[in-house]
């Protein structure tokens, strides 16, 4: 994922709609369906332009859930990988570079967020 073209998709894709309460949610203009997340991936270790996706992802309201199974021990900048979006996921499955044969592990700063993914 580019920030690039996140950035034409959503413009071209996506609609801000106001919410009961908090900020306005984007929608899906042809769908109409609420857009729950942007979920960019590192390649091979690879890390993407994920502070430019969070920057467009926030304009749009969305939470960036930062996938990051490939990416342990990567840096984007000076940044772990995985601890950039609201959420980062890492995998522990067999083939990837640290392995407890499976599973996997949620990042986050969100003390809430964590709280509920923790149960
Ligand atoms: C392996 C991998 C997953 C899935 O991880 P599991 O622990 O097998 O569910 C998701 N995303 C990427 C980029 C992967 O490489």
């Amino acid at each position: 994922m580019s920030p690039a073209a996140l950035k034409l998709w959503l413009n071209e894709n996506a609609e801000l709609r106001d919410a009961p309460v908090g900020k306005a949610v984007a929608h899906n203009r042809k769908s109409g369906k609420r857009i729950a997340a942007v979920v960019p991936m590192h390649t091979f270790g690879h890390p993407c332009d994920i502070a430019g996706i969070v920057e467009i992802a926030g304009k749009w309201n969305i939470p960036v859930v930062e996938d990051a199974a490939e990416a342990i021990g990567s840096y984007a900048g000076k940044t772990h990988c995985g601890i950039i979006g609201d959420v980062g996921v890492l995998s522990f499955n067999g083939n990837k570079t640290i392995t407890c044969g499976g599973g996997g592990a949620i990042l986050t700063n969100d003390a809430e967020l964590g709280k509920r993914a923790s149960i």
